[in-house]
């Protein structure tokens, strides 16, 4: 075994070069050492282990697993998920599920996402605080984090249904409906993009309720941020969202008539509906409805709102000022049940109000197109938020039914196209607050515990982006501030004059930069993961997200009842009153988002990145460039890196210094760790071979052992069991309280469930030695174990 001091400086080395530099000799004499042994690279389960850490090793590890069919790679707290991109037979079958959430010891088995899923299970069994759990994904688009939501979703909806209190029927009704939530939700927000076939246009954070026996009893979905634009105007080469098309291709000669969608009518607004996804499944979609409750009147009342808006986007207005020219939007109007006059004058006669006057003003040719838009924008979002609200009373459990969740937030990843605008900019800072959720959980939060065990550490410099973050969300100036600014002025944005603006009152933040050069007006921002430049033109507007009162009064009068019950909702009468430009859009996903990081706040995260091994979504097709830039922009090198250093290297060198230690006293119990409770594995009465074991295999293959507590409470003692592994067989140990005595100190468990020592006095000093019941060593006493999260 190399030094500590030795491991310091290789470190160092790395650290003080950062990832790009050129490695000195000695590294770059390991690292080809390391992967000289090809034979070998792909048993590394954990990529923390991979010795020396560095990019072109941890990436030589991944590349290897992938071309041996394995899709999953620990990187210490991370899991690390390469898509596939083919069907992988069995490897999430029941039975595979199964034996995962049987297994003694599952994190002993190959990194699976059913690690994560039963990790994030046991903890709330364990009652450990915080109970309640969120598992994070992550990734760019195409990168498989729908896959890995539904993967994480169905496991639950098996392991945790086996019910002995209730009837089998009421279990099964509620798991069926939170799995047919997916279908429909991914009908109405998904669609086929340049990067994926069924990309999720929004966020989702579902909050999966577990009653006292940790049984799925309910659930519960807040999205975000639907990409409602997409329902007017497609990029080239991508699609609207999938139900359009699974309405066009699996509608019945009857429907095709009721909805007005004859064989030979092609819509403007569904390009490229030739193309055949698997997505495109109406059947599937309509028995999802079914199922969660949406009866046959209701389905109507949708799919024919659905029709007109495809009907609106094939209504095209004249240059004509002639108000009396037609513009066809009869079978639009038909559909949506309003009168075709009223909303031919709301899509081209403005109404201005003067003091108490109205005046009506004729819209120009653009104008009109804007507004046809802006109604199926707000009809089509709106819908897509009645049917969230309807999913979730549908799926969500009384609050007196369940004490605990899990959440699974399936984020869309960072975004950086040739151009981007407001939407990229919401999404790139959702990905920055979560950026800095992960460091902060993990690695800020990790360095300064052990800076405040006194251990001796040298921080690792990861990279912070909180002034990223008041560049975009500060208080009292930063780009949200002063975008809400310019579009609460009650006058048109002029993109030129506001990007001066942002110059002057932004030019010290490091974050932000201009291409001076550039013909069209924009900024540059520094994220963690990469610079993107924004346009300003239009984005004071979408920021306003103006919707005319004229067309909400007019859809208030459809005789549609859906649509008429979604538009006379108080929220929308509300915002209409304070006039547009009140809530704006940045606002909006700001507060959804603070809400959303408070639950992370309050809950034990695990971190799934999705890596998406190739751009073109092909079957094992790994292409190294495309996977460091993700590894990079999800700061998983660096998360390697420093788990590698703390988990490793820092507990080598705690038990070099245990020797020191062992003649001191016992430390009096400090406030703090008497707080958070503590174990004491006083004897170990019958003989147990520790030599060479895994301390926390050790511990849980003891025949008897007594275990006492200074930690008060049931749940308490049950989750100290739980951490440590115990085999929880009857009479085998004894468990004692004392919470009234100050022997000892605390439990470090590793979120695996396996036992991280962290000696007082080393455990190991008698690990090489067969305690018996003659000798005086009584065995793991005084041991200080710390819980790690
Ligand atoms: P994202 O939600 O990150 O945009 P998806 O989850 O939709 O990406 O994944 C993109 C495609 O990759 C899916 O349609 C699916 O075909 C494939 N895929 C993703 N993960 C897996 C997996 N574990 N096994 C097989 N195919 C997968």
């Amino acid at each position: 075994m190399s030094s500590v001091d030795d491991r310091r400086d290789v470190r160092e080395g790395y650290r003080n070069g950062g990832a790009t530099r050129s490695l000195n000799d000695s590294l770059e004499g390991e690292i080809q050492a390391f992967l000289i042994d090809e034979d070998q690279l792909y048993t590394y389960d954990d990529l923390t282990k991979v010795n020396p850490v560095t990019p072109a090793t941890v990436l030589k590890c991944l590349q290897v697993r992938y071309s041996m069919k394995v899709f999953y790679t620990h990187a210490g707290c991370t899991l690390v998920a390469l898509n596939p991109f083919q069907p992988i037979p069995d490897l999430y079958s029941l039975d595979v599920m199964k034996e995962y959430h049987y297994a003694h010891q599952p994190q002993e088995f190959k990194p699976h996402i059913f690690i994560v899923a039963e990790e994030a299970y046991r903890n709330v069994r364990g009652q450990l605080e915080p109970v309640n759990q969120s598992l994070v994904v992550s990734g760019e688009s195409g990168a498989g984090k729908t896959w890995t939501s539904r993967c994480l979703m169905k496991y639950y909806a098996t392991v945790a249904s086996v019910s002995v209190v209730k009837s089998q029927d009421t279990v099964e009704r509620i798991e069926r409906r939170v799995l047919d939530s997916n279908p429909v939700m991914e009908a109405f927000g998904n669609a086929c993009t340049l990067r994926n076939n069924n990309s999720s246009r929004f966020g989702k954070y579902i909050q999966l309720q577990l009653d006292r026996c940790q049984l799925l009893v309910g659930a519960s979905v807040q999205t975000y941020l639907l990409e409602k634009t997409r329902v007017a105007c497609q990029t080239a080469n991508e699609r609207n969202f999938h139900i359009f098309y699974q309405m066009m291709k699996g509608a019945t000669d009857e429907q095709r008539k009721e909805w007005k969608m004859s064989h030979d009518q092609s819509f403007v607004w569904l390009p490229n509906s030739e193309k055949t996804i698997e997505e495109d499944c109406f059947h599937e979609t309509v028995e999802a409805m079914v199922h969660l409750g949406i009866n046959a009147e209701r389905q109507g009342e949708i799919f024919r709102i659905l029709a007109g808006i495809l009907q609106l986007g094939n209504v095209s207005f004249s240059s004509s000022a002639d108000e009396s020219q037609p513009c066809h939007l009869d079978r639009a109007a038909e559909l949506l049940c309003v009168p075709a006059e009223e909303l031919q004058t709301c899509l081209r006669v403005r109404t201005l109000k003067a003091g108490k006057q109205s005046v009506l003003k004729p819209c120009s040719q653009a104008e009109c197109s804007v507004r046809r838009d802006c109604l199926a924008k707000v009809i089509y979002a709106q819908l897509f938020e009645w049917l969230v609200t309807f999913i979730n009373n549908s799926i969500c459990a009384d609050k007196s039914t369940w004490c605990n969740f899990i959440g699974v937030l399936d984020v869309y990843g960072f975004e950086c196209f040739q151009t981007n605008n407001l939407e990229q900019l919401c999404i790139n800072y959702a990905n920055e607050k979560l950026q800095q959720h992960f460091v902060a959980h993990y690695l800020r939060a990790q360095q300064e515990e052990y800076v405040s065990e006194g251990l001796q550490w040298s921080f690792v410099k990861y990279q912070d982006n909180q002034s990223c973050l008041d560049l975009l969300e500060g208080s009292p100036i930063s780009v949200f501030s002063l975008l809400n600014e310019e579009s609460r002025l009650n006058r048109a944005s002029d993109a030129k004059t506001f990007r001066v603006r942002l110059e002057k009152e932004l030019c010290d933040n490091a974050n932000i930069s201009w291409d001076k050069f550039s013909k069209v007006p924009h900024f540059t921002v520094a994220h963690y993961a990469g610079k993107v430049g924004y346009q300003i033109e239009g984005m004071a507007e979408k920021n306003k997200d103006p919707v005319p009162p004229e067309l909400i009064s007019l859809l208030q009068k459809s005789n549609n009842q859906l649509l008429h019950q979604i538009f006379k909702d108080n929220e929308t009468e509300s915002q209409i009153k304070k006039g547009p430009g009140k809530t704006t859009v940045v606002s909006k996903f700001k507060n959804s988002l603070e809400t959303l990081m408070k639950i992370l706040h309050f809950t034990t995260p695990h971190y799934t990145r999705c890596i998406k091994p190739n751009p073109e979504c092909k079957p094992l097709t790994f292409k190294k460039e495309e996977v460091i830039i993700q590894l990079e922009a999800c700061g998983i090198v660096e998360t390697i890196h420093i788990s590698a250093l703390l988990l490793k290297s820092l507990a080598e060198a705690e038990l070099d210094d245990a020797k020191d230690l062992v003649e001191e006293d016992t430390p009096a119990l400090t406030p703090v760790i008497r707080e958070r409770g503590s174990v004491q594995l006083s004897t170990i009465p019958e003989p147990v071979t520790v030599q060479g074991w895994p301390m926390g295999l050790a511990l849980a293959s003891a025949p008897s052992m007594t275990v006492s507590l200074t930690a008060t409470g049931f749940q308490k003692m049950m989750s100290v069991i739980a951490s440590l592994n115990l085999p929880s067989r009857r009479g085998e140990y004894q468990v004692k309280t004392n919470q009234y005595t100050e022997e000892l100190a605390s439990i470090r468990a590793q979120p695996k469930g396996s036992v991280k020592l962290h000696c007082q006095r080393s455990p190991l000093l008698y690990a090489d030695r067969q305690p018996d019941l003659k000798s005086d060593v009584t065995g793991f006493n005084e041991i200080l174990l710390e819980k790690t999260l």
